[in-house]
């Protein structure tokens, strides 16, 4: 087989899409498997739609998901994508090889023409197809019409092709994921290739740079099959050798509609500020289609390299359930090396001086904080009683505790108690030990409820890190002087 070339090939309309992810995903895998290359290019031939800040975007998303492209035009040791704007000088030549052979004619009908026959199609409840009124214009009638101003489209010709090249209407092809399938060019209107204003269209410029980038595999959404048949017929006509295609189910949302903004996020930059970590988005949108064969799900990037096969990725829909990515997400930060976990940490706590804490101070609390996190940004909640200093907000049920007698009882003691504790987390575990056994044993207080009090007074909440270097960290003024407020403000 002569080298497996594939290509990711998004329109900068947008911030990477999730789906997009994993078209390229999808293709970046293939191409490992296969020793093959990954190549990225910019479809930005539609210039209203599109803006450099979506093509950074889709950079930079693409690099923190890891899927680093091979090849691309140098800037500065590493590879720029490819970007159709700047192949413009391209496109043309090949219009003239289509036109000089009667694949593609000029076709001078202005919108409101083409508006009108549009109308005429749906008054007779019939599908539009261009009606090929300009397909068999003769040099004067064109010279006519150029005189009056109008500049031409380029219209290719589907039957012309489907004729020279297959036996009847009927066009098949074989679907790397969705086996073979075919469609009736008929139903397929002479379609515009060249806009009038010289910009060359989406299954134009597509064909073009698929054939002279040399790729073996185009690897897209379900979308654009009705796509596939109008470029089979272009790279047909023009003489190209015909890439392999796969086309992959789309994404849903849980409801099964189309995944989108209400749903949740949608773009990778979006998934990532809320906290989701590259490596479970990669690990996650793979299983969209694609099931490992050991079942086991649970994989990174390269193991899943090993294990891609693109004919066994599923030819249906595959449902975005945001509570598994959720979960995936948990178990990936537990999994991530302490160091570069603290690093990533600090974007989420912005709102807090955390020069309040030594380094040594951070890193323990961290320690004590990660297990349960969902989001790297479940962090900025999780820790906000470690800030500011002998004052902290009681919530409302951490409030209902401090309310009662007990825990009145038990804060009046260890603030007189606590006051000639040396505030080690080693001596205070022993302490703290020491405290709830005297309770059970001189009141009968459950040593839960003990704590309760202590946790409820020092954090305002009834649930959080491990109490012992909660205090340590805290300090013992800080810790005291909540302790004592606690007890001035609750009503007995
Ligand atoms: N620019 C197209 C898109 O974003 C690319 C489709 C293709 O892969 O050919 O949908």
């Amino acid at each position: 087989m002569s080298e497996v070339r594939v290509r990711i090939a998004p329109s900068p309309s947008g911030n990477l899409h999730i789906g997009t992810a994993r078209t390229a995903l999808f293709n970046y895998l293939f191409a490992k498997k296969n020793n093959g290359k990954f190549i990225l290019r910019i479809e930005d031939t539609d210039a209203e739609r599109t803006s450099q800040a979506y093509v950074d975007n889709i950079f930079d998303s693409l690099k923190a998901l890891g899927l680093n492209w091979d090849e691309g035009p140098d800037v500065g040791g590493e590879y720029g994508p490819y970007t159709q704007s700047q192949r413009f000088d391209i496109y043309p030549k090949y219009i003239q090889k289509l036109l000089d052979e009667g694949f593609a004619y000029e076709c001078f009908c202005t919108p409101e023409e083409l508006e009108a026959e549009k109308e005429e199609a749906t008054k007779n409840k019939k599908a539009y197809v261009y009606s090929k009124k300009c397909e068999n214009l003769t040099e004067e009638e064109k010279a006519k019409l150029r005189a009056e101003g109008r500049k031409p489209a380029i219209r290719f010709n589907v039957a012309k092709a489907q004729k020279a090249f297959h036996d009847s209407s009927i066009l098949e092809f074989d679907d790397l994921v969705k086996g073979k399938l075919h469609m009736d060019t008929d139903l397929i209107g002479d379609f515009v290739i060249m806009k009038s204003n010289g910009a060359p269209t989406y299954n134009y410029a597509v064909v073009i740079d698929d054939a002279l980038m040399k790729i073996s595999h185009v690897i897209r959404g379900e979308d654009h099959i009705s796509n596939t048949y109008k470029q089979i017929l272009i790279f047909e006509a023009l003489g190209f050798e015909v890439p392999r295609f796969g086309h992959l189910g789309m994404i849903l949302a849980p409801d099964r509609s189309k995944l989108s903004k209400r749903h949740g996020a949608t773009a990778v930059s979006d998934f990532v500020e809320q906290g989701y970590l590259t490596e479970a988005l990669v690990n996650f949108v793979a299983l969209l289609g694609w099931a490992p064969s050991d079942g086991e799900e649970i994989k990174s990037i390269e193991k899943i390299a090993e294990d891609f096969r693109i004919n066994e990725v599923s030819s249906s829909n595959s449902i975005f359930e945001y509570d598994k990515l959720r979960w995936m997400n948990s178990h990936y930060i537990k999994m991530l090396p302490k160091e570069e976990l603290r690093e990533k940490l600090k974007k989420y706590l912005i709102k807090y001086n955390l020069s309040e804490l030594t380094e040594e101070q951070y890193n323990r609390m961290v320690d004590i904080t990660y297990e349960p996190l969902t989001l790297l940004s479940d962090i900025t909640d999780a820790v906000s009683y470690f800030f500011g200093g002998g004052n902290v907000e009681i919530d409302e049920k951490a409030q209902a505790e401090l309310d009662t007698e007990l825990s009145q009882d038990v804060l009046k003691s260890f603030v007189e108690q606590a006051e000639d504790w040396e505030w080690s987390e080693e001596n205070l575990h022993e302490k703290l030990a020491d405290f709830r056994a005297k309770f059970k044993e001189e009141k009968g207080y459950k040593p839960k409820f003990t704590m309760w009090a202590i946790r409820a007074a020092v954090t305002g909440r009834l649930c959080g890190a491990d109490m012992v270097v909660t205090l340590a960290i805290l300090g013992k003024e800080n810790s005291l002087k909540r302790a004592r407020a606690a007890i001035k403000t609750a009503v007995v």
